[in-house]
């Protein structure tokens, strides 16, 4: 590893792809939006077939001495690397809440996780399994790297979405190239700036462009796995682009999240904690609360109360401390969410039950109140969606409410929590909320091919 002791980067106004340790340019540059202020940000690289093929190229050429390093000093690696994103904190959060329009309580929230992530998942190990072992012979079960990997990015937390699944790559022996939205692309371009300090040649690149960059990533012969975080619809593109390659993919999707409250729930303490968690990044979060089933005996007790709560929360922009909440964060989805806003006014709030609000993931800061009074039935609307990524049960009765978590169809479920996700066990999406995992033990798997070694002595 480098005796160099201190990574710096001195610039977070100009912006560079980072191909092979170098920050090259391209011919052609766009801007993305602060959408706080819908001012044009600086000019980020617009990459080519060949800005592609180079980066694929100096991935390959890095993977096997990459692969060959033991997993302590991978690790050596991302903890410096973690290390320097630290120190520069200021930097990134400032750049992060222009990119993502998000006020400094939500900068804190990403950059804390982002560092824990990466402290969390650098500790663990693949250990070889053994499967047997006789006098006649041996059988065991490995994980190999599978070569060159790439990091498919949404814009909602530009960093920490990108983070787990470079540490994850990196760590078990595979090289790595991140492709940023292009609403948010100034981060991840300076993350690969402070990389290119650390890593060995080719190891961790970035790559920023228009809406080609991503299909010319996942057409690539030279790459052997995807790793997609967005939308449902992008997600089904991608898994036939990794058809003809026979590319692995890990796709983590859109959430249509519930949260069910019982009866006996105590709303002092419940409403708070589910409005914020529906509200979060204005509920541009896959694992937000997105719709509430609540019975019908506390109801209207726990829509007056929601409501008081909501009204607290104040909205602003990446300069004021005490806003909560901040913009939507491109126009596209202000548009979509204007339209299904406008569907929900024209049928009635009194009937809500097909709309699309509740049909389909609003991803911004609408969400339907629903009542209930059967537990099945309400199971039964629950599971109804096409989404499967979360869903949370709440109730001062946890034997009850546990009962019924485990009955609901998504990866992650929660008693009296929501959006509760760590290292220690990784995350994904049932039916149309994903495929593969991300974060912990299975997420490294998830960079992997198993190989069975059979020994006979
Ligand atoms: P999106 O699908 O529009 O874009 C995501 C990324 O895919 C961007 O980098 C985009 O440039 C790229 N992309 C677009 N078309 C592509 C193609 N044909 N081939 C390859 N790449 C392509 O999603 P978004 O609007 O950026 O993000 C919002 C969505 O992401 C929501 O549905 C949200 O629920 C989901 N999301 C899921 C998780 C999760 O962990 N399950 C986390 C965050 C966000």
């Amino acid at each position: 590893m480098s005796t160099i002791t201190k990574y710096e980067v001195t610039d977070f106004e100009t912006f560079h792809n980072v191909i092979d340790n170098k920050l090259t340019s391209t011919s052609k540059t766009r801007r993305a939006v602060d959408p706080s202020t819908e001012k044009e940000l600086g000019d980020v690289p617009v990459s080519t077939q060949e800005d592609v093929d180079s980066a694929v190229a100096a991935a390959q050429a890095a993977f096997p001495s990459w692969r060959d390093l033991s997993q302590d000093d991978r690790a050596a690696y991302l903890s410096a690397f973690v290390d320097a994103i630290d120190a520069h904190q200021q930097q990134f959060a400032e750049l992060l809440g222009k990119e993502a329009g998000k006020p400094p309580q939500a900068v804190g929230i990403e950059l804390f996780l982002l560092s824990n992530q990466i402290r969390e998942i650098i500790k663990f190990r693949l250990t070889e399994e053994e499967i047997e072992n006789t006098d006649v012979r041996s059988i065991m079960l490995r994980h190999v790297p599978i070569g060159v990997g790439v990091g498919i990015i949404p814009w909602n937390f530009p960093m920490l979405l990108g983070i787990i699944k470079l540490v994850s790559a990196l760590l078990v022996g595979n090289t790595f190239i991140w492709k940023p939205s292009p609403f948010s692309p100034y981060t991840a371009l300076k993350l690969g700036e402070l990389g290119a300090q650390i890593f060995p040649k080719g190891v961790f690149q970035v790559l920023s462009g228009g809406e080609d960059l991503g299909p010319m990533l996942t057409a690539h012969p030279g790459v052997g796995k995807i790793s997609f975080t967005g939308s449902v619809a992008t997600g089904k593109k991608i898994a036939q682009a990794c058809a003809p390659t026979l590319k692995r993919f890990t796709l983590e999707l859109g959430g249509n999240d519930v949260a069910i409250v019982l009866p006996d729930a105590d709303l002092a303490a419940t409403v708070p904690k589910i409005a914020t968690l529906a509200y979060l990044h204005s509920g541009q979060v896959c694992f937000a609360i997105k719709r509430i089933y609540v019975h019908e005996d506390i109801y209207d007790a726990f829509l007056a109360a929601f409501v008081d709560f909501v009204k607290t929360l104040k909205s602003g922009g990446p300069a004021d401390a005490e806003a909560a909440l901040g913009p939507i964060q491109n126009s596209m989805q202000y548009a979509k969410l204007l339209d299904m806003y406008d569907q929900v006014s024209k049928q009635g709030w009194k009937s809500l039950t097909d709309s699309r609000i509740v049909a389909e993931e609003q991803f911004g800061p609408i969400v339907p109140l629903l009542k209930w009074s059967d537990e099945e039935d309400v199971l039964k609307r629950a599971n109804a969606s096409l989404m499967g990524l979360g869903g949370s049960v709440w109730s001062k009765d946890v034997k009850r409410a546990e009962r019924l978590t485990r009955r609901l169809e998504a990866g992650t479920v929660w008693v009296n929590s929501h959006f509760e996700v760590g290292p220690q066990v990784g995350f994904g999406g049932h039916k149309h909320s994903g495929i593969g995992v991300e974060s912990g033990i299975g997420g490294l798997k998830g960079w992997c091919n198993p190989q069975a070694v059979w020994v006979r002595n």
